[in-house]
C-alpha cells in the first residue's frame, strides 16, 4: 500500500459516477483526499459535498453559480472557481495524483486532455471524449507517461482479463467479447419502439446511471461508443471486438484466447467495483459492493445484437471504420439527438435518423489536431440541430 495520501480531482462530482467515486473515497480516508470537486449547476449538492470532503477547490460552470456557491461555503477553506478553463486548472494541478474523468459528453474533452498532458493517473469514465479524439488522446497519454485506467465497467473488465491489461497477439489474445445488457427495449418490436417515452428509456433494468448514458443504453449507441472506446484503449481493430448481448449484466466483458480459453470478469452491476479497481490499481480495495450471489443469479444468457431495431450500434462501428472525425461527428449528433429526445422534441427512433443524417451531411476530415476535432464537433451539432427541427414532433 502506498504510504502517501493520494490527491483526487473529481470532474463531474455531482453525477452518478462522481458520487460513486466519493463513496469509495469515504471508505478509505487513509488513502485518498479530495483535492477538487466540479459540477455543472447543482450548487446545493456541491456545497454539501464541500462540507463533507473539504476540497481545496470547487468548480462550477457559470459565474452566477460561483457567486451562489461562495455564499454557501463561506467559512470553509474552499476556493470556488467557475468556467471551462477552471476545469483544466484542477485537472492538471501539480498537487493532483488522480483525476476521475466523469463529466458527461463532449464537455469533458478539454479537462481530460489537460489531465492526460499533465501526466496524471486518469480514470476514464467519460467515453465520449475518447470517441471524439481517440488518436489525439492516446498520443497525449503516451507522450506524457500518464496512466489511463478504464472505468467503464466493460473496459475495466477487459483490462482485468487481458495479460497486463494489454491486447497483444503474441500473448495469445484472440478477441474481446464486449457485453451489452440490451437495455430496457431489448425485447421490444420495431412497432413498439416508435412510441417509447424518455421515462421508459431512462429506466435501465440493471444499472442506475445519468440520463444521457441511460438513453444511449436504450438505443445501443452506448455499446457503439464503447466499441470505439475499446478499439482505442486496447489498440485493436474493429474485427477484434465482438458485441455480445448478456441481459443479466453479471459478466462485464470477456477476453477470448487462441487456446480456446475465455476469461470473464463478473460481479454485481455496481460502478463502485471498477472505480475502486481503477483507483487502487494494481492493488484491490473494499468498495462497498456486495459479493456476487451466483445461486441467486442462477442463469446467464447470451444473444446477438439486433442492428435492424438498434441501428446506432452499426452507425458507430461504421464511423470508427471510416476514421478521421467521423466518430466525433457521430458523438456530437448523438448528444444533440438525445437531448431532443429527452425534451420530447423527437421520437426515440429519430435518434438514429439524426445521427445517420449528420454522418452523411457533414464532411469528414482527419483527426490529428484538436482544432479539427472541435470544428467537426461544432459543425455536426449545427447540422444535427437542423435535422431535429425537420424530424421534430412539435
Ligand atoms: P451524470 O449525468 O449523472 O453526471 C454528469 C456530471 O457531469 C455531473 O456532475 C454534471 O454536473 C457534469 N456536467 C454535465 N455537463 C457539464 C458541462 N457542460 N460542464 C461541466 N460539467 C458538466 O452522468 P454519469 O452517469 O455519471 O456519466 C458520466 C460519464 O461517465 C459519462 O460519460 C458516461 O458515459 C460515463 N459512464 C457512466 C456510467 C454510469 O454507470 N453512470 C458507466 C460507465 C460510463
Ligand atoms: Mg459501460
Amino acid at each position: 500500500m502506498s504510504d502517501t495520501i493520494q490527491q483526487v480531482t473529481i470532474l463531474g462530482a455531482t453525477g452518478s459516477i462522481g458520487l460513486s467515486t466519493l463513496d469509495v473515497i469515504r471508505r478509505h480516508p487513509d488513502r485518498y483526499q479530495v483535492f477538487a470537486l466540479t459540477g455543472h449547476s447543482r450548487v446545493d449538492e456541491l456545497a454539501g459535498l464541500c462540507r463533507e470532503f473539504l476540497p481545496r477547490f470547487v468548480v462550477v460552470s457559470s459565474d452566477v453559480h460561483e457567486a451562489r456557491l461562495k455564499e454557501l461555503v463561506a467559512g470553509l477553506n474552499v476556493e470556488v472557481l467557475s468556467g471551462a478553463s477552471a476545469l483544466n486548472v484542477v485537472a492538471a494541478h501539480e498537487d493532483v495524483d488522480l483525476v476521475m474523468a466523469a463529466i458527461v459528453g463532449a464537455a469533458g474533452l478539454l479537462p481530460n486532455l489537460a489531465a492526460a498532458k499533465a501526466g496524471k493517473k486518469v480514470l476514464l469514465a467519460n467515453k465520449e471524449s475518447l470517441v471524439m479524439s481517440g488518436e489525439l488522446f492516446m498520443r497525449e497519454i503516451a507522450q506524457s507517461g500518464a496512466s489511463l485506467l478504464p472505468i467503464d465497467s466493460e473496459h475495466n473488465a477487459i483490462f482485468q482479463c487481458l495479460p497486463n491489461g494489454q491486447f497483444k497477439q503474441d500473448s495469445g489474445v484472440e478477441k474481446i467479447l464486449l457485453t451489452a445488457s440490451g437495455g430496457p427495449f431489448r425485447s421490444f418490436s420495431y412497432e413498439q419502439l416508435k412510441t417509447v417515452t424518455p421515462a421508459q428509456a431512462v429506466a435501465h433494468p440493471n444499472w442506475s446511471m445519468g440520463q444521457k448514458i441511460s438513453v444511449d443504453s436504450a438505443s445501443l449507441m452506448n455499446k457503439g461508443l464503447e466499441f470505439i472506446e475499446a478499439c482505442w484503449l486496447f489498440n485493436c481493430s474493429a474485427d477484434q471486438v465482438e458485441v455480445v448481448v448478456h441481459p443479466e449484466s453479471v459478466i462485464h466483458s470477456m477476453v477470448s484466447y487462441v487456446d480456446g480459453s475465455v476469461i470473464a470478469q463478473m460481479g454485481n452491476p455496481d460502478m463502485r467495483t471498477p472505480i475502486a479497481y481503477g483507483m487502487a490499481w494494481p492493488e484491490r480495495l473494499e468498495s462497498g459492493v456486495k459479493p456476487l450471489d451466483l445461486f441467486q443469479v442462477a442463469q446467464l444468457n447470451f444473444e446477438r445484437p439486433d442492428t435492424e431495431r438498434f441501428p446506432c450500434l452499426a452507425l458507430a462501428k461504421q464511423s470508427f471504420e471510416t476514421g478521421g472525425c467521423a466518430p466525433a461527428i457521430l458523438n456530437a449528433a448523438n448528444e444533440i439527438a438525445v437531448e431532443a429526445f429527452l425534451s420530447e422534441r423527437i421520437s426515440f427512433l429519430n435518434i438514429a435518423d439524426v445521427v445517420e443524417g449528420t454522418l452523411n451531411g457533414v464532411s469528414n476530415q482527419t483527426s490529428d489536431s484538436l482544432e479539427q476535432v472541435l470544428e467537426s464537433d461544432s459543425k455536426a451539432r449545427e447540422f444535427a440541430s437542423s435535422l431535429v427541427q425537420r424530424f421534430g414532433v412539435s
